[in-house]
Protein backbone atom coordinates (compact mmCIF):
# COMPACT_ATOMS: atom_id res chain seq x y z
CA UNK A 1 0.00 0.00 0.00
CA UNK A 2 1.17 3.57 -1.10
CA UNK A 3 0.02 6.23 1.52
CA UNK A 4 0.63 9.93 0.35
CA UNK A 5 0.41 12.53 2.52
CA UNK A 6 0.31 16.12 1.43
CA UNK A 7 1.23 18.75 4.14
CA UNK A 8 2.60 22.32 4.31
CA UNK A 9 3.97 21.08 7.32
CA UNK A 10 6.54 17.72 6.18
CA UNK A 11 8.65 18.50 9.23
CA UNK A 12 6.15 17.31 11.66
CA UNK A 13 5.36 14.06 10.02
CA UNK A 14 9.21 12.92 9.46
CA UNK A 15 10.38 10.37 11.59
CA UNK A 16 7.15 9.31 12.50
CA UNK A 17 7.10 6.39 10.34
CA UNK A 18 10.45 5.27 10.65
CA UNK A 19 10.23 3.15 14.17
CA UNK A 20 8.63 0.22 15.45
CA UNK A 21 5.90 -1.58 13.11
CA UNK A 22 5.90 1.22 10.55
CA UNK A 23 9.19 1.06 9.66
CA UNK A 24 8.35 -2.86 9.90
CA UNK A 25 5.96 -2.31 7.35
CA UNK A 26 7.86 -0.41 5.13
CA UNK A 27 11.44 -2.60 5.39
CA UNK A 28 8.47 -5.60 4.33
CA UNK A 29 7.85 -3.76 1.16
CA UNK A 30 4.08 -3.71 2.23
CA UNK A 31 3.82 0.30 2.84
CA UNK A 32 5.13 2.87 1.31
CA UNK A 33 4.51 6.63 3.31
CA UNK A 34 5.42 9.43 1.13
CA UNK A 35 5.19 13.26 3.08
CA UNK A 36 4.89 15.54 0.16
CA UNK A 37 5.31 19.61 0.54
CA UNK A 38 2.53 21.63 -0.72
CA UNK A 39 4.74 24.66 -1.12
CA UNK A 40 6.65 22.73 -4.34
CA UNK A 41 3.30 23.11 -6.25
CA UNK A 42 2.62 26.37 -6.11
CA UNK A 43 3.08 28.85 -8.57
CA UNK A 44 3.19 32.25 -6.32
CA UNK A 45 5.55 34.05 -5.44
CA UNK A 46 8.10 32.80 -1.99
CA UNK A 47 6.20 29.64 -2.14
CA UNK A 48 2.97 30.67 -0.80
CA UNK A 49 0.15 28.83 -0.11
CA UNK A 50 -2.83 29.75 1.97
CA UNK A 51 -4.39 33.71 1.30
CA UNK A 52 -7.45 35.58 3.41
CA UNK A 53 -10.33 34.39 3.56
CA UNK A 54 -12.89 35.93 1.19
CA UNK A 55 -15.92 37.62 3.26
CA UNK A 56 -13.35 38.31 5.65
CA UNK A 57 -12.74 36.70 9.45
CA UNK A 58 -9.58 35.50 11.13
CA UNK A 59 -6.77 32.75 9.85
CA UNK A 60 -5.79 31.77 6.84
CA UNK A 61 -7.13 29.23 3.94
CA UNK A 62 -5.34 27.03 1.91
CA UNK A 63 -5.27 28.07 -1.73
CA UNK A 64 -7.01 25.43 -4.07
CA UNK A 65 -4.14 25.68 -7.10
CA UNK A 66 -1.26 24.35 -5.22
CA UNK A 67 -3.61 21.41 -3.74
CA UNK A 68 -4.87 20.87 -7.36
CA UNK A 69 -1.38 20.94 -8.54
CA UNK A 70 0.03 18.34 -6.04
CA UNK A 71 -3.26 16.01 -6.91
CA UNK A 72 -2.92 16.01 -10.44
CA UNK A 73 1.00 15.63 -10.81
CA UNK A 74 1.03 12.69 -8.26
CA UNK A 75 -2.19 11.21 -9.99
CA UNK A 76 0.38 10.89 -13.16
CA UNK A 77 1.61 7.61 -10.82
CA UNK A 78 -0.48 6.99 -8.68
CA UNK A 79 -4.36 5.45 -8.76
CA UNK A 80 -5.56 6.86 -5.48
CA UNK A 81 -8.80 4.52 -4.30
CA UNK A 82 -9.54 7.25 -1.56
CA UNK A 83 -8.49 10.86 -1.60
CA UNK A 84 -9.05 11.79 2.20
CA UNK A 85 -9.23 14.95 3.55
CA UNK A 86 -8.92 15.33 7.93
CA UNK A 87 -10.54 17.57 8.83
CA UNK A 88 -12.79 18.04 12.29
CA UNK A 89 -16.08 18.30 10.73
CA UNK A 90 -15.52 14.73 9.08
CA UNK A 91 -16.60 11.03 9.85
CA UNK A 92 -15.59 10.40 13.44
CA UNK A 93 -12.55 7.73 12.67
CA UNK A 94 -13.00 4.21 14.37
CA UNK A 95 -11.11 0.88 14.64
CA UNK A 96 -13.90 -0.31 11.36
CA UNK A 97 -12.74 2.47 9.24
CA UNK A 98 -8.82 1.44 9.86
CA UNK A 99 -9.49 -1.92 8.48
CA UNK A 100 -11.36 -0.80 5.78
CA UNK A 101 -9.12 1.15 4.68
CA UNK A 102 -6.12 -0.90 5.15
CA UNK A 103 -7.66 -3.14 2.50
CA UNK A 104 -7.07 -0.76 -0.31
CA UNK A 105 -4.03 0.22 -2.56
CA UNK A 106 -3.41 3.70 -2.41
CA UNK A 107 -4.48 6.79 -0.14
CA UNK A 108 -3.63 10.40 -0.19
CA UNK A 109 -4.41 11.95 2.43
CA UNK A 110 -4.72 16.15 2.55
CA UNK A 111 -3.68 18.08 5.65
CA UNK A 112 -5.30 20.92 6.66
CA UNK A 113 -3.54 23.47 8.18
CA UNK A 114 -4.96 27.27 9.75
CA UNK A 115 -8.39 27.85 8.97
CA UNK A 116 -9.09 25.04 6.47
CA UNK A 117 -8.60 24.33 2.82
CA UNK A 118 -10.53 25.77 -0.15
CA UNK A 119 -13.81 24.49 -0.14
CA UNK A 120 -13.93 23.75 -4.18
CA UNK A 121 -11.02 21.49 -3.55
CA UNK A 122 -13.20 19.43 -0.68
CA UNK A 123 -16.25 19.44 -3.64
CA UNK A 124 -14.54 18.19 -6.04
CA UNK A 125 -11.39 15.77 -5.65
CA UNK A 126 -12.06 14.77 -1.96
CA UNK A 127 -13.69 11.53 -1.64
CA UNK A 128 -13.91 10.93 2.18
CA UNK A 129 -14.13 13.20 5.12
CA UNK A 130 -12.14 11.74 8.17
CA UNK A 131 -11.84 13.87 11.64
CA UNK A 132 -10.14 11.72 14.37
CA UNK A 133 -11.49 13.41 17.50
CA UNK A 134 -14.01 15.95 18.21
CA UNK A 135 -11.19 18.81 18.88
CA UNK A 136 -9.50 21.27 16.93
CA UNK A 137 -5.35 20.71 16.04
CA UNK A 138 -4.02 23.00 14.35
CA UNK A 139 -2.99 21.05 11.15
CA UNK A 140 -3.86 17.65 9.62
CA UNK A 141 -0.37 16.43 9.90
CA UNK A 142 -1.11 14.49 13.61
CA UNK A 143 -4.01 13.06 12.29
CA UNK A 144 -2.38 11.93 9.20
CA UNK A 145 0.08 10.18 11.47
CA UNK A 146 -2.62 8.76 13.21
CA UNK A 147 -4.84 7.68 10.20
CA UNK A 148 -1.45 6.08 8.56
CA UNK A 149 -0.61 4.14 11.78
CA UNK A 150 -3.76 2.63 12.83
CA UNK A 151 -4.19 1.64 9.02
CA UNK A 152 -0.56 0.11 8.38
CA UNK A 153 -0.34 -1.89 10.97
CA UNK A 154 -3.51 -3.69 10.03
CA UNK A 155 -1.87 -3.99 6.51
CA UNK A 156 -2.05 -8.10 6.02
CA UNK A 157 1.60 -9.26 6.70
CA UNK A 158 2.71 -6.18 8.96
CA UNK A 159 1.84 -7.65 12.02
CA UNK A 160 3.31 -10.97 13.20
CA UNK A 161 1.47 -13.53 16.60
CA UNK A 162 2.93 -11.44 19.16
CA UNK A 163 1.39 -8.32 17.74
CA UNK A 164 -1.79 -9.47 16.48
CA UNK A 165 -4.48 -7.11 15.88
CA UNK A 166 -7.06 -9.42 16.37
CA UNK A 167 -6.85 -9.47 20.49
CA UNK A 168 -6.36 -5.27 20.17
CA UNK A 169 -9.83 -3.15 21.78
CA UNK A 170 -12.22 -2.26 19.11
CA UNK A 171 -12.34 -5.55 17.12
CA UNK A 172 -15.63 -7.72 17.89
CA UNK A 173 -16.67 -4.31 19.64
CA UNK A 174 -14.72 -5.32 22.69
CA UNK A 175 -11.90 -3.33 24.46
CA UNK A 176 -8.71 -5.38 25.29
CA UNK A 177 -8.66 -7.78 28.29
CA UNK A 178 -6.10 -6.51 31.34
CA UNK A 179 -2.17 -7.83 30.32
CA UNK A 180 0.49 -8.86 33.20
CA UNK A 181 4.40 -10.08 32.29
CA UNK A 182 7.01 -10.62 34.88
CA UNK A 183 7.85 -10.29 37.86
CA UNK A 184 4.91 -12.88 39.13
CA UNK A 185 4.74 -10.79 42.37
CA UNK A 186 5.56 -7.01 42.71
CA UNK A 187 5.07 -5.39 45.97
CA UNK A 188 2.69 -8.00 46.74
CA UNK A 189 0.39 -7.39 43.66
CA UNK A 190 -0.31 -10.84 42.55
CA UNK A 191 -1.04 -11.64 39.02
CA UNK A 192 -4.35 -13.04 38.49
CA UNK A 193 -3.54 -16.83 39.23
CA UNK A 194 -5.86 -18.26 35.90
CA UNK A 195 -3.12 -16.84 34.01
CA UNK A 196 -0.23 -19.01 35.34
CA UNK A 197 -2.34 -22.33 35.19
CA UNK A 198 -1.08 -22.97 31.81
CA UNK A 199 -4.68 -23.82 30.76
CA UNK A 200 -4.96 -21.58 27.98
CA UNK A 201 -8.99 -22.39 27.49
CA UNK A 202 -9.69 -21.21 31.09
CA UNK A 203 -7.68 -18.44 30.29
CA UNK A 204 -9.69 -17.69 27.04
CA UNK A 205 -12.91 -17.73 28.80
CA UNK A 206 -11.18 -15.25 31.80
CA UNK A 207 -10.09 -13.02 29.03
CA UNK A 208 -13.00 -12.79 27.34
CA UNK A 209 -15.31 -12.34 30.87
CA UNK A 210 -12.46 -9.60 31.54
CA UNK A 211 -13.06 -7.76 28.12
CA UNK A 212 -16.75 -7.98 28.29
CA UNK A 213 -16.46 -6.68 32.08
CA UNK A 214 -14.20 -3.73 30.80
CA UNK A 215 -16.48 -2.95 27.90
CA UNK A 216 -19.70 -3.01 29.98
CA UNK A 217 -18.32 -0.95 32.20
CA UNK A 218 -16.03 1.60 30.23
CA UNK A 219 -17.57 1.70 26.91
CA UNK A 220 -21.38 0.43 27.09
CA UNK A 221 -21.83 2.08 23.58
CA UNK A 222 -19.66 -0.68 21.92
CA UNK A 223 -22.48 -3.39 23.00
CA UNK A 224 -25.44 -1.78 21.41
N1 LIG B 1 -11.59 25.97 11.00
C1 LIG B 1 -11.67 24.55 11.06
C2 LIG B 1 -10.50 23.95 11.83
C3 LIG B 1 -9.21 24.13 11.12
S1 LIG B 1 -7.93 23.35 11.99
C4 LIG B 1 -12.91 24.15 11.81
O1 LIG B 1 -13.33 24.87 12.72
O2 LIG B 1 -13.50 23.10 11.50
C5 LIG B 1 -6.73 23.18 10.74
C6 LIG B 1 -6.63 21.83 10.09
O3 LIG B 1 -6.27 20.87 11.07
C7 LIG B 1 -7.90 21.29 9.46
O4 LIG B 1 -8.10 21.77 8.17
C8 LIG B 1 -7.64 19.79 9.48
O5 LIG B 1 -6.88 19.37 8.36
C9 LIG B 1 -6.81 19.61 10.73
N2 LIG B 1 -7.61 19.13 11.88
C10 LIG B 1 -7.93 19.83 12.97
N3 LIG B 1 -8.65 19.10 13.84
C11 LIG B 1 -8.79 17.87 13.29
C12 LIG B 1 -9.44 16.68 13.70
N4 LIG B 1 -10.10 16.60 14.86
N5 LIG B 1 -9.37 15.61 12.88
C13 LIG B 1 -8.71 15.68 11.72
N6 LIG B 1 -8.09 16.80 11.27
C14 LIG B 1 -8.11 17.89 12.03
Amino acid sequence: MVIDIVTVVPDLLSGSFSHSIMKRAQDKGLLKVNVINLREYTTYPRAQVDDYPFGGGAGMVLMIEPLVNAIESLQKSTVYDEVIFLSPDGKKFNQKMANSLSLKNNLLLICGHYKGIDQRFRDHFVTQEISIGDYVLSGGELAAAVLTDSIGRLIPGVLNDETSALSDSFQDNLLAPPVYTRPEEFRGWKVPEILMSGNHKLIEEWRYTQSLERTTERRPDLLD
